[in-house]
């Protein structure tokens, strides 16, 4: 079974009530078990729409995993569509009903009625025991597939996949160690490092490098796959120390290391402390540096000067700099860093201005920041112009500024 695909099932899916975490989860572990996710629905409580599905992914798939609708209720009808769909009879299960009457009776809770039809399974399919609910789950083999229905309540689908799908699948898997390595990259836009790591990130290739964008984060999924697992490790960890020869400075981490981390792991190591002066970003960046425990070692203070008085008060930005240029300009983002450093007597000094929006009162676009960075060398600045909304902005602003302080200490 090298080939599988899953099929989320509920109308609370389709009408945006719930978002579908199961098929990401499913994803990660049966990619990690060496089976090749080929095909993924999200469908409605709805038999006839079931059937068309399961017809569908069947064509493909060795192994179908179905999630949801497999509660009591009168809109669960995961497992008349499952019987439909095998052509086989609902039959009902002593050994289940009983489990699930002591379930009730251990809670001290009345079963209802409607529980029973959660005892009813397609003929000649395997109940798959429920750890921490009432829904027994459905393991059914036809024409040489496998079927597999879970609940769709994510802690007892979870569980049972661990303990009841993986284990079987992995029976029938062709022998297949799968390595992930993780690359963290800030500075550049995914086409840029697509175009620098050239015919890697081609597809059917192996190792197989993927790439996912968060915030400016550029995440590379590094995916070996080998007889064994020594084997596909060694695999991933070459194109890893291969991507890194190329991407240079825009790698900042491995697997799921923060750009905070990152920061905070070489300003620990230089035995350097920080300080910021933000503006638009209003205290974020303070946030960011100070999330990671034992920041007191690197961390000495921040101002949020927001306002131009607040600027000219706290930090003695010079009156004249702020009419000539305006606040947000690079000449007070370096004021600010300057003055800051001045202030609090630490190593290296960050100030952030610029304009989040939505409006913005000048001629200065939304989304123009500037970043100063100051240190014993002198002070520099660079400047952003981010397409984004306010809060994008502002997380993009805080992150630019760590990626500076990262780049400034390795540089030292
Ligand atoms: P069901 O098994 O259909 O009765 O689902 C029970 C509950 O699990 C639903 O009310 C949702 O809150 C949750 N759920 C169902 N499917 C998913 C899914 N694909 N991802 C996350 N939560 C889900
Ligand atoms: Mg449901």
């Amino acid at each position: 079974m090298n080939k599988a695909a899953i099929i989320s099932i509920g109308n609370e899916l389709l009408n945006g009530f719930t978002t579908d975490t199961n098929t990401p989860f499913i994803c990660d572990k049966l990619i990690r078990s060496g089976v090749e996710v080929v095909c993924s629905l999200k469908l409605p409580d709805d038999i006839e729409k079931i059937c068309e599905g399961l017809e569908f992914v069947s064509r493909d798939a060795e192994a179908i995993i179905i999630t949801g609708g497999l509660g009591p209720t009168d809109d669960d009808l995961t497992r008349q569509a499952l019987a439909h769909f095998l052509k086989v009879e609902l039959e009902f299960n002593e050994r289940v009903f009983e489990n699930m009457r002591q379930y009730f009776i251990s809670r001290n809770y009345q079963m209802a009625e409607k529980n029973r039809v959660q005892a009813y399974f397609p003929k000649g399919s395997e109940p798959l025991p429920n750890p921490i609910g009432t829904a027994e789950g459905i393991a059914a083999c036809a024409d040489g597939k496998l079927y597999f229905a879970l609940p769709g309540v994510p802690s007892e689908m979870e569980k049972m996949l661990q303990y009841s799908v993986l284990p079987k699948l992995s029976k029938t898997a062709k022998s297949k160690a799968i390595f992930i390595k993780k690359l963290k990259c800030f500075g550049a836009g995914e086409s840029t490092i697509a175009q620098m790591l050239g015919d890697v990130m081609q597809r059917n290739r192996n190792p197989l490098v993927n790439c996912t964008v968060r915030q400016g984060v550029i995440t590379l999924h590094i995916v070996a796959a080998a007889a064994d697992e020594q084997k596909a490790k060694t695999m991933a960890l070459a194109q890893a120390e291969n991507s890194k020869d190329i991407l240079g400075e825009l790698v900042f981490g491995e697997d799921d290391q923060s750009l905070s981390q990152a920061v905070a792991e070489k300003l620990t190591k230089e035995g350097k402390t920080v300080a910021v002066a933000e503006s638009c970003t209003g205290g974020l960046l303070a946030k960011m540096l100070t999330d990671i425990a034992g920041s007191s070692r690197y961390f000495t203070c921040g101002w949020v000067t927001y306002s131009n008085d607040a600027k000219i008060r706290e930090l003695g930005v010079p009156v004249d700099l702020i009419e000539k240029y305006g606040a947000v300009s690079e000449q007070v983002a370096m004021a600010m860093a300057t003055a800051a450093r001045k202030k609090s007597g630490s190593d290296i000094t960050v100030a952030i201005t610029g304009i989040a929006g939505p409006g913005s009162t000048g001629q200065k676009p939304v989304g123009l920041v500037y970043i100063a960075i100051a240190d014993k060398t002198g002070c520099r600045v660079e400047q952003r112009n981010f397409r984004a909304d306010r809060e994008s902005v502002r997380i993009r602003a805080a992150q630019t500024a760590l990626n500076m302080l990262r780049i400034t200490l390795k540089n030292r």
